[in-house]
C-alpha cells in the first residue's frame, strides 16, 4: 500500500488526515520551542495551554455545563471500570449496571470485585442484538449509580435515548460514540471514554465529571485512583499522556472546523445510512446483527451466508483500500467502524464494494 486507505478499524482507529499533517508539521518544533510537543515539560506554559485548551474545547463542543470538569486519566476506559466502583461503591451503596455488551460486562465484573452490585437490565439472552428498553431497567435499593454503555462497540448497538435516573448518578461509558452526536450532558453525573476511537490516539481516558461527584470521590483510596486528585491538579498531578492530549486537542479543533456536533451528527447519520442501506438492499445476503431500533451509527456489524465468504470479503476489501473490516470474534462476520474521522466517501466505497461482492458471489 503506498496510499492511505479507508480505515474501518474499531480502535485505535482512523484519524483525520488534516490533523496527522498538522502534527507532522509541528513535530520537530512546537510553537517555536525548538522541541517537539513530546519533549516539552508538562509543567510548561505551552503544555498547560494544550491541556486547558482541550478541556475548554470539549466543553464548548458538547455544551458541557459549568459545574463539570474534563479530566485526562491514564489506564484507558478499562481503568475507569475500576475507578468508578472504587470511588462510589461506599457506605453500603450498590453499583447498578446495565449489561448490553462485552465492555458493559467487563465494567460490571470489575465492580463485583469492589463491593455490592446489581444488574439493572441485561440483553445477554438476546445475544446483545439490542440495548435495554428504558422500561426494562430495575434499579436496586440504595443505588450508588446506574452504569450504561452508550455504544456497544463489538455488537454494533447504541442507545438512542437515555434513562432518567432522578437523583441517582447516571454514568456512561461513551468510548465509541463520544462527540459523535449531540447529547444532554446534564443527564449524566460522569461520562468517560478511551481516546482511541473518536478523540485521538490511545493513552488517555477522557472523563467528564460533575462537581459533586468529584467531592464525593472516596478519600480512602490511593492518590492515583481518586477523581479529586485529577480535578485539583488539572490532570497534571503526575506526567500525563502529553502527546495523546495534544492530538486530542487537534481532533477537537478539527471537529469545530467541521461545524461542530450539528454537522458531525448529520454526517454520521448519512454515513451509517449508506452502509445499512447496502445491508438492507441485499435480500438477506448481508444480515445485520443489531435490531434496527438499536443500530449503532459508529459500528456497523453484519454477517454473510458463511464464514468462508466473510474471510473472502475482508481480504478482497483490503485489496481495494478498505481496511480493518473483520468483525470481533464474539460476533463474527464484518464490522465497519465509521467514527467521526471516516469520510462519507469511505462509506460510499464500502457500500459499492458490498454490492459488487454480492453480485460476484451470491
Ligand atoms: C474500546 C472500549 C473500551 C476499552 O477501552 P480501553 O481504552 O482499551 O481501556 C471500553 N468500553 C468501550 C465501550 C469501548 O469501545
Amino acid at each position: 500500500m503506498t496510499e492511505r486507505v479507508f480505515n474501518f478499524n474499531p480502535g485505535p482507529a482512523t484519524l483525520p488526515l488534516a490533523i496527522l499533517e498538522k502534527a507532522q508539521k509541528e513535530m520537530l518544533n512546537y510553537n517555536g520551542t525548538g522541541m517537539s510537543v513530546m519533549e516539552i515539560s508538562h509543567r510548561s506554559k505551552d503544555f498547560e495551554a494544550i491541556i486547558l485548551g482541550a478541556e475548554a474545547l470539549l466543553k464548548e463542543l458538547m455544551a458541557i455545563p459549568d459545574n463539570y470538569r474534563v479530566l485526562f486519566i491514564g489506564m484507558g476506559a478499562t481503568g475507569q471500570f475500576d475507578m468508578i466502583p472504587m470511588n462510589y461503591i461506599v457506605d453500603g451503596k450498590i453499583g447498578n449496571y446495565v449489561i448490553t455488551g462485552s465492555f458493559a460486562n467487563k465494567a460490571y465484573k470489575e465492580a463485583v470485585k469492589v463491593g455490592p452490585t446489581h444488574i439493572a437490565a441485561s440483553t445477554k439472552d438476546l445475544n446483545f442484538t439490542r440495548v435495554a428498553n428504558l422500561d426494562e431497567i430495575q434499579m436496586s435499593e440504595n443505588p450508588a449509580y446506574l452504569h450504561i454503555t452508550s455504544n456497544n462497540t463489538i455488537f454494533g448497538t447504541q442507545w438512542k435515548e437515555f434513562p432518567d435516573t432522578g437523583d441517582v448518578p447516571l454514568i456512561a461509558d461513551m468510548s465509541s460514540d463520544i462527540l459523535s452526536r449531540k447529547i444532554d450532558v446534564s443527564k449524566f453525573a460522569l461520562i468517560y471514554a478511551g481516546a482511541q476511537k473518536n478523540l485521538g490516539p490511545a493513552g488517555a481516558a477522557v472523563v467528564i465529571i460533575r462537581d459533586d461527584m468529584i467531592e464525593k470521590s472516596n478519600q480512602n483510596l490511593p492518590t492515583m485512583l481518586k477523581y479529586d486528585t485529577y480535578a485539583k491538579n488539572n490532570s497534571l498531578y503526575n506526567t500525563p499522556a502529553s502527546f495523546t492530549i495534544y492530538m486530542i486537542k487537534l481532533m477537537l479543533e478539527w471537529v469545530k472546523e467541521q461545524g461542530g456536533l450539528d454537522v458531525i451528527e448529520k454526517r454520521n447519520e448519512e454515513k451509517a445510512k449508506i452502509v445499512y442501506d447496502a445491508v438492507d438492499a441485499s435480500n438477506g445476503f448481508y444480515k445485520g446483527h443489531a435490531e434496527v431500533g438499536s443500530r449503532s451509527l459508529m459500528n456497523v456489524t453484519f454477517r454473510l451466508p458463511n464464514e468462508d465468504l466473510e474471510k473472502e470479503f475482508v481480504a478482497e476489501a483490503a485489496k481495494v483500500g478498505l481496511a480493518g473490516l473483520k468483525g470481533h470474534r464474539e460476533v463474527g462476520g464484518i464490522r465497519a467502524s465509521i467514527y467521526n474521522a471516516m469520510p462519507v466517501e469511505g462509506c460510499r466505497k464500502l457500500a459499492e464494494f458490498m454490492k459488487e461482492f454480492q453480485a460476484k458471489k451470491a
